[in-house]
């Protein structure tokens, strides 16, 4: 294993809380005999600790508490606004972990949890009993891997090896799983699912080494995908977010053309693009715990949502859009684009 590889949470969760309730959940026991030397706390409830104020989540990185607790509701949301369906017409998304054992600067979680520790929900029964009662109504496209990575979290929760026993007996349910994580090793023991869709975020080296701390490099990312499409997987590519560098142009195409050196465009399902993008008030979070070059650009307002100003927008997806045409046909890209017809607000922040 190399050491982009190598489990990032090998190191960390010398501390363990768990809620007094599921101290006895198989899964805890499971979790918990993963760290025979770690410090065990049982609490009341997970969020005596996660939603303590005054918290430093971007300290709490180096030192990530884990937290085991139940969800008190099935932890299965209406897709938001901001993340693509994929043209399906029920989209949810699950969270049965909070935090990620990555630091990306521009991630969205600083802004939205008060604590950088990593909840894992046990009871993830109680999210498939949910699914099984929503299915007999209608087909679900859910992403179950939004507030987390649970790729990089396979060898320490088995969570993804659960969800595809769940998914194997219910052709009405299409799961997506976005990662950048290279694990090949566990991936590769998963059973292939037709139901499955394995999402890879790729990103320019310059950004993974700026603003994607302790994330795989591009080449890890890509020997992962790789080794997926070679089991026949559903592999979607996600150029998401795009960030407007300088020299944005020189970066991603010289990430398309890796990209596509390693995969074959044939066997790629899908594409997702789309420009960097986030709620105002994750955002303003962001910028008080967080300020850096990612959180206090000068984005544009516009109905709730910062993102860069239209024209800038529109120019960094129209490159990247144009760039993938050489090796995609059109019906394999899905952009995000905000509403059109909707002028926003130029962001007066200052550092
Ligand atoms: S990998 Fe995704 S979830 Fe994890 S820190 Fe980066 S952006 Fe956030």
């Amino acid at each position: 294993m190399n050491d982009s590889a190598k489990p990032v949470f090998a190191k960390a969760f010398s501390h363990i809380y768990v809620e007094r309730g599921v101290r006895n959940h198989p899964r805890t026991c499971r979790l918990l005999a993963k760290f025979p030397d770690a410090v065990v706390i049982e609490c009341e409830d997970y969020k005596e600790i996660f939603s303590r104020s005054r918290q430093r989540p971007d300290r709490q990185k180096n030192a990530q508490a884990l937290l085991l607790a139940a969800s008190k509701q099935p932890a299965l949301y209406p897709g938001a606004r901001v993340c693509q369906s994929f043209g399906n017409e029920h989209f949810y998304y699950a969270s049965n972990v909070m935090n990620c054992v990555f630091d990306c600067e521009y991630c969205y979680l600083q802004g939205m949890y008060p604590s950088a520790h990593l909840v894992v929900f046990v009871n993830l029964e109680d999210t498939f009993a949910e699914i099984d009662r929503i299915l007999k109504e209608h087909p679900m496209y859910i992403s179950i891997s939004y507030d987390t990575d649970l790729l990089a979290l396979e060898s320490l929760t088995g969570y993804l090896a659960e969800w595809c026993a769940f998914a194997a007996s219910r052709p009405s349910l299409l799961l997506e799983v976005r990662t950048k994580a290279a694990a090949s090793g566990p991936l590769t023991a998963l059973p292939v699912l037709p139901n499955f869709i394995w999402a890879f975020t790729l990103s320019p080296e310059i950004v993974i080494k700026r603003y994607e701390h302790k994330t795989p490099s591009l080449f890890a990312r890509l020997s992962t995908a790789s080794a997926a499409l070679s089991q026949g997987r559903n592999v979607r590519l996600c150029f998401d977010p795009l960030l407007r560098i300088p020299d944005f142009q020189i970066h991603y195409r010289e990430l398309f053309q890796k990209t596509f050196a390693a995969l074959t465009p044939e066997r790629i399902t899908d594409v997702s693009l789309g420009v960097f993008r986030i709620g105002k008030d994750y955002l303003k979070n962001m910028r008080k715990n967080r300020p850096c070059a990612v959180t206090c650009y000068p984005y544009q307002l516009c109905d709730g949502v910062y993102s860069y100003e239209k024209k800038h927008s529109a120019q960094l997806l129209a490159f990247a859009k144009n760039e993938l045409l050489a090796y995609l046909p059109e019906s394999k890209l899905f952009l995000w684009q905000a509403e059109e017809n909707k002028e926003g607000d130029t962001d007066a922040y200052e550092l």
